[in-house]
Protein backbone atom coordinates (compact mmCIF):
# COMPACT_ATOMS: atom_id res chain seq x y z
CA UNK A 1 0.00 0.00 0.00
CA UNK A 2 1.56 3.66 -1.20
CA UNK A 3 0.09 5.33 1.85
CA UNK A 4 1.28 2.75 4.50
CA UNK A 5 3.80 4.41 6.31
CA UNK A 6 5.95 1.24 7.34
CA UNK A 7 5.62 0.21 4.09
CA UNK A 8 6.80 3.80 2.92
CA UNK A 9 9.55 4.03 5.54
CA UNK A 10 10.95 0.64 4.87
CA UNK A 11 11.27 1.27 1.40
CA UNK A 12 13.22 4.23 2.30
CA UNK A 13 15.86 2.81 4.45
CA UNK A 14 18.81 0.98 2.75
CA UNK A 15 20.16 -1.41 5.49
CA UNK A 16 17.33 -4.32 5.77
CA UNK A 17 18.07 -4.83 9.68
CA UNK A 18 17.81 -1.37 10.62
CA UNK A 19 14.61 -1.31 8.38
CA UNK A 20 13.15 -4.32 10.37
CA UNK A 21 13.37 -2.99 13.50
CA UNK A 22 11.78 0.73 12.63
CA UNK A 23 9.18 -1.04 10.66
CA UNK A 24 8.59 -3.46 14.34
CA UNK A 25 8.46 0.22 16.41
CA UNK A 26 6.25 1.46 14.04
CA UNK A 27 3.88 -1.58 14.11
CA UNK A 28 3.97 -1.75 17.90
CA UNK A 29 3.05 2.35 18.57
CA UNK A 30 0.13 1.83 16.05
CA UNK A 31 -1.18 -1.03 17.41
CA UNK A 32 -1.40 1.60 20.88
CA UNK A 33 -3.19 3.86 18.33
CA UNK A 34 -0.59 6.13 17.49
CA UNK A 35 -0.85 7.13 13.94
CA UNK A 36 1.46 10.23 13.66
CA UNK A 37 4.95 11.24 14.14
CA UNK A 38 6.89 14.17 14.26
CA UNK A 39 10.81 14.37 13.50
CA UNK A 40 12.57 16.79 16.06
CA UNK A 41 14.52 19.62 13.83
CA UNK A 42 17.80 19.30 13.39
CA UNK A 43 20.05 20.79 16.18
CA UNK A 44 16.71 21.40 18.17
CA UNK A 45 17.46 19.89 21.64
CA UNK A 46 14.72 18.99 24.27
CA UNK A 47 15.34 19.59 27.76
CA UNK A 48 16.20 16.26 29.02
CA UNK A 49 13.54 14.79 31.11
CA UNK A 50 14.24 14.20 34.84
CA UNK A 51 13.88 11.19 36.59
CA UNK A 52 12.70 11.82 40.48
CA UNK A 53 15.92 12.43 41.84
CA UNK A 54 16.06 15.41 39.06
CA UNK A 55 18.97 12.62 37.04
CA UNK A 56 18.40 13.09 33.26
CA UNK A 57 16.71 9.73 32.07
CA UNK A 58 18.80 8.98 28.72
CA UNK A 59 19.17 5.67 27.00
CA UNK A 60 22.08 5.13 24.60
CA UNK A 61 21.88 3.79 21.45
CA UNK A 62 18.13 3.74 21.02
CA UNK A 63 16.11 4.49 17.55
CA UNK A 64 14.34 7.57 17.94
CA UNK A 65 11.09 7.64 19.24
CA UNK A 66 8.11 9.82 18.20
CA UNK A 67 7.50 12.59 20.18
CA UNK A 68 3.48 11.83 19.20
CA UNK A 69 4.07 8.99 21.39
CA UNK A 70 5.20 10.88 24.09
CA UNK A 71 1.64 13.81 23.97
CA UNK A 72 -1.23 13.75 22.15
CA UNK A 73 -0.32 17.20 20.68
CA UNK A 74 2.79 19.23 20.10
CA UNK A 75 2.59 21.93 22.65
CA UNK A 76 5.22 23.20 24.92
CA UNK A 77 4.33 21.07 27.88
CA UNK A 78 7.73 19.18 29.12
CA UNK A 79 7.40 15.11 28.83
CA UNK A 80 6.02 13.24 31.48
CA UNK A 81 8.85 10.97 32.20
CA UNK A 82 7.87 8.29 35.29
CA UNK A 83 11.31 6.18 36.10
CA UNK A 84 8.54 3.30 37.13
CA UNK A 85 6.75 3.55 33.43
CA UNK A 86 7.54 0.57 31.26
CA UNK A 87 10.48 1.63 28.29
CA UNK A 88 10.82 0.11 25.59
CA UNK A 89 14.16 -1.72 25.17
CA UNK A 90 16.97 -0.51 23.85
CA UNK A 91 18.24 -1.25 20.53
CA UNK A 92 21.86 -1.34 18.77
CA UNK A 93 21.74 0.69 15.98
CA UNK A 94 21.92 4.41 16.41
CA UNK A 95 24.81 6.40 17.99
CA UNK A 96 22.72 9.54 19.26
CA UNK A 97 21.48 9.69 22.36
CA UNK A 98 17.60 9.17 22.26
CA UNK A 99 15.76 10.81 25.20
CA UNK A 100 12.97 8.39 26.18
CA UNK A 101 9.50 9.18 27.74
CA UNK A 102 7.03 7.64 28.85
CA UNK A 103 3.64 7.99 27.19
CA UNK A 104 1.41 7.15 30.00
CA UNK A 105 2.30 7.71 33.34
CA UNK A 106 1.50 3.92 35.45
CA UNK A 107 -0.42 3.40 37.66
CA UNK A 108 0.88 2.25 41.63
CA UNK A 109 2.77 -0.69 40.75
CA UNK A 110 0.85 -2.90 42.91
CA UNK A 111 -2.62 -2.22 41.23
CA UNK A 112 -3.11 -3.63 37.11
CA UNK A 113 -3.94 -1.04 34.46
CA UNK A 114 -7.43 -1.29 34.79
CA UNK A 115 -8.03 -0.89 38.99
CA UNK A 116 -8.54 2.44 40.29
CA UNK A 117 -7.11 3.01 43.83
CA UNK A 118 -9.71 2.99 46.51
CA UNK A 119 -10.47 6.35 47.40
CA UNK A 120 -8.39 8.29 50.18
CA UNK A 121 -10.56 8.76 53.16
CA UNK A 122 -11.56 12.14 53.90
CA UNK A 123 -12.94 13.98 56.57
CA UNK A 124 -13.81 12.08 60.07
CA UNK A 125 -13.64 8.44 60.25
CA UNK A 126 -16.44 6.62 61.16
CA UNK A 127 -17.61 4.65 64.27
CA UNK A 128 -18.19 1.67 61.15
CA UNK A 129 -14.37 2.33 60.18
CA UNK A 130 -12.63 2.44 63.87
CA UNK A 131 -15.00 -1.25 64.44
CA UNK A 132 -13.50 -2.69 61.43
CA UNK A 133 -9.83 -1.85 62.34
CA UNK A 134 -10.60 -3.29 65.78
CA UNK A 135 -11.09 -6.37 64.30
CA UNK A 136 -11.24 -9.33 66.41
CA UNK A 137 -8.47 -7.77 68.97
CA UNK A 138 -5.54 -9.32 70.55
CA UNK A 139 -4.11 -6.47 71.21
CA UNK A 140 -3.82 -6.93 74.63
CA UNK A 141 -4.29 -9.79 77.38
CA UNK A 142 -7.79 -9.11 77.95
CA UNK A 143 -8.32 -10.43 75.05
CA UNK A 144 -7.58 -13.87 76.44
CA UNK A 145 -10.45 -14.08 78.67
CA UNK A 146 -13.41 -12.22 76.90
CA UNK A 147 -15.88 -13.80 74.78
CA UNK A 148 -17.06 -10.89 73.15
CA UNK A 149 -15.77 -7.97 72.72
CA UNK A 150 -18.08 -4.72 73.24
CA UNK A 151 -17.09 -1.77 70.79
CA UNK A 152 -20.17 0.12 72.37
CA UNK A 153 -23.73 1.07 71.06
CA UNK A 154 -26.41 3.87 70.33
CA UNK A 155 -27.33 7.24 68.34
CA UNK A 156 -23.48 7.80 66.28
CA UNK A 157 -24.92 11.36 66.47
CA UNK A 158 -25.59 11.24 69.60
CA UNK A 159 -25.30 14.80 71.92
CA UNK A 160 -24.41 12.78 74.75
CA UNK A 161 -21.90 9.90 75.18
CA UNK A 162 -21.36 7.87 78.57
CA UNK A 163 -17.91 6.46 78.95
CA UNK A 164 -17.69 3.27 81.25
CA UNK A 165 -15.24 1.50 82.99
CA UNK A 166 -14.89 -1.88 81.15
CA UNK A 167 -17.45 -5.04 80.51
CA UNK A 168 -18.79 -7.12 82.79
CA UNK A 169 -20.20 -10.75 82.64
CA UNK A 170 -23.40 -9.47 81.16
CA UNK A 171 -21.61 -7.39 78.61
CA UNK A 172 -19.44 -9.98 77.81
CA UNK A 173 -22.06 -12.14 77.29
CA UNK A 174 -24.19 -10.15 74.96
CA UNK A 175 -21.74 -7.81 73.66
CA UNK A 176 -23.10 -4.64 74.85
CA UNK A 177 -22.60 -2.18 77.18
CA UNK A 178 -23.99 -1.50 80.29
CA UNK A 179 -26.83 -4.38 80.33
CA UNK A 180 -26.40 -5.83 83.61
CA UNK A 181 -27.65 -4.20 86.42
CA UNK A 182 -25.56 -1.23 86.56
CA UNK A 183 -26.78 -0.79 83.12
CA UNK A 184 -30.46 -0.84 84.39
CA UNK A 185 -29.42 2.00 86.95
CA UNK A 186 -28.07 3.84 84.28
CA UNK A 187 -31.29 3.14 82.24
CA UNK A 188 -33.62 4.99 84.91
CA UNK A 189 -31.37 7.70 85.23
CA UNK A 190 -30.88 8.42 81.34
CA UNK A 191 -35.46 8.11 81.74
CA UNK A 192 -34.96 10.68 84.39
CA UNK A 193 -33.72 13.34 82.37
CA UNK A 194 -36.51 12.69 79.67
CA UNK A 195 -34.29 10.83 77.06
CA UNK A 196 -34.39 7.25 75.51
CA UNK A 197 -31.20 4.97 75.69
CA UNK A 198 -31.39 5.06 71.79
CA UNK A 199 -30.61 8.79 71.34
CA UNK A 200 -27.03 8.36 73.55
CA UNK A 201 -24.49 6.18 72.49
CA UNK A 202 -22.61 4.49 75.72
CA UNK A 203 -18.91 2.88 75.55
CA UNK A 204 -16.08 1.46 77.90
CA UNK A 205 -12.76 2.63 78.47
CA UNK A 206 -11.98 -0.70 77.51
CA UNK A 207 -13.52 -2.59 75.46
CA UNK A 208 -13.25 -6.64 77.03
CA UNK A 209 -14.13 -7.94 80.50
CA UNK A 210 -10.99 -7.65 82.97
CA UNK A 211 -11.06 -10.95 84.90
CA UNK A 212 -13.47 -10.84 87.59
CA UNK A 213 -14.67 -7.32 86.53
CA UNK A 214 -11.04 -5.89 88.25
CA UNK A 215 -10.36 -2.84 87.31
CA UNK A 216 -8.06 -3.01 83.70
CA UNK A 217 -4.99 -1.92 84.15
CA UNK A 218 -2.47 0.95 82.41
CA UNK A 219 -1.23 -1.23 79.78
CA UNK A 220 -4.89 -2.37 79.16
CA UNK A 221 -5.97 0.93 78.61
CA UNK A 222 -2.95 2.09 76.85
CA UNK A 223 -3.83 -0.23 74.38
CA UNK A 224 -7.52 0.04 74.16
CA UNK A 225 -8.17 3.55 74.60
CA UNK A 226 -6.68 4.97 71.40
CA UNK A 227 -10.13 3.66 69.92
CA UNK A 228 -12.36 5.09 73.04
CA UNK A 229 -10.85 8.37 71.55
CA UNK A 230 -11.25 7.58 68.07
CA UNK A 231 -15.01 7.33 68.67
CA UNK A 232 -15.17 10.58 70.55
CA UNK A 233 -13.42 11.96 67.91
CA UNK A 234 -16.15 10.09 65.24
CA UNK A 235 -18.88 11.36 67.21
CA UNK A 236 -17.91 14.65 68.65
CA UNK A 237 -20.68 14.79 70.95
CA UNK A 238 -21.39 18.12 72.72
CA UNK A 239 -20.98 16.58 76.24
CA UNK A 240 -19.35 13.05 77.32
CA UNK A 241 -20.39 11.82 80.80
CA UNK A 242 -17.24 9.80 82.80
CA UNK A 243 -18.31 7.04 85.13
CA UNK A 244 -16.13 6.31 87.35
CA UNK A 245 -12.59 6.61 88.44
CA UNK A 246 -11.31 4.69 85.32
CA UNK A 247 -13.49 6.78 82.55
CA UNK A 248 -12.21 10.24 84.60
CA UNK A 249 -8.51 9.67 84.56
CA UNK A 250 -8.45 8.34 80.89
CA UNK A 251 -10.94 10.78 79.18
CA UNK A 252 -9.29 13.63 81.57
CA UNK A 253 -6.21 12.88 83.13
CA UNK A 254 -7.66 13.33 86.60
CA UNK A 255 -6.37 11.74 89.33
CA UNK A 256 -9.06 13.24 92.01
CA UNK A 257 -11.35 11.44 94.08
CA UNK A 258 -14.84 11.67 91.70
CA UNK A 259 -16.31 12.74 94.84
CA UNK A 260 -14.77 15.64 94.52
CA UNK A 261 -15.17 16.40 90.91
CA UNK A 262 -18.59 15.26 90.00
CA UNK A 263 -20.83 17.80 88.22
CA UNK A 264 -18.35 19.34 87.21
CA UNK A 265 -17.73 20.78 82.83
CA UNK A 266 -14.27 20.34 81.62
CA UNK A 267 -13.02 20.88 78.15
CA UNK A 268 -12.50 17.52 76.27
CA UNK A 269 -11.79 18.76 72.56
CA UNK A 270 -14.70 20.34 71.21
CA UNK A 271 -16.48 18.60 73.48
CA UNK A 272 -17.83 19.25 77.14
CA UNK A 273 -17.00 16.63 79.57
CA UNK A 274 -18.70 16.13 83.41
CA UNK A 275 -17.60 13.22 85.96
CA UNK A 276 -20.28 11.60 87.41
CA UNK A 277 -19.88 7.78 89.72
CA UNK A 278 -20.31 4.84 88.34
CA UNK A 279 -24.03 3.42 88.82
CA UNK A 280 -22.33 0.02 89.77
CA UNK A 281 -20.85 1.90 92.72
CA UNK A 282 -24.23 3.55 93.57
CA UNK A 283 -25.52 -0.11 93.98
CA UNK A 284 -23.09 -1.02 96.40
CA UNK A 285 -23.42 2.51 98.03
CA UNK A 286 -27.14 3.10 97.56
CA UNK A 287 -26.58 6.32 99.72
CA UNK A 288 -24.63 7.83 97.38
CA UNK A 289 -27.44 7.52 94.25
CA UNK A 290 -28.29 11.06 95.55
CA UNK A 291 -24.85 12.24 93.40
CA UNK A 292 -25.60 10.49 90.40
CA UNK A 293 -29.29 12.31 90.24
CA UNK A 294 -27.54 15.38 90.94
CA UNK A 295 -24.83 15.18 88.17
CA UNK A 296 -27.81 14.41 85.89
CA UNK A 297 -29.53 16.95 86.04
CA UNK A 298 -26.83 18.99 85.50
CA UNK A 299 -26.48 17.00 82.12
CA UNK A 300 -30.13 17.74 81.45
CA UNK A 301 -29.31 21.79 82.34
CA UNK A 302 -26.83 21.56 79.66
CA UNK A 303 -28.22 19.65 77.34
CA UNK A 304 -31.03 21.67 77.06
CA UNK A 305 -29.14 24.85 76.10
CA UNK A 306 -28.66 24.68 72.36
N1 LIG B 1 -19.74 -1.38 83.85
C1 LIG B 1 -19.05 -0.70 82.94
O1 LIG B 1 -18.19 0.09 83.27
N2 LIG B 1 -19.34 -0.90 81.70
C2 LIG B 1 -20.26 -1.73 81.28
O2 LIG B 1 -20.46 -1.85 80.08
C3 LIG B 1 -20.99 -2.41 82.24
C4 LIG B 1 -20.71 -2.24 83.53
Amino acid sequence: MADDPVQNLKSKIQNPKLSEELADWLEFYRELGVEEFYRRAPGSVAPLPAAHDGTPVVVHGHAPLPEAAMKPALTETKPVVSPTAPLPLPRAGASQPVVVAAPIRPPAPSLSLFETPPPKPSGPESLEQIRADLGDCHRCKLAGGRHTIVFGEGNPHAELVFVGEGPGADEDEQGRPFVGRAGQLLNRMIQMIDMKREEVYICNVVKCRPPGNRTPEKDEIETCSPFLFRQLEAMKPRLICCLGAPAVKTVLGIKEGITKIHGQFYDFATSKALATVHPAYVLRSPREEKILREDFEKIREFLKVK
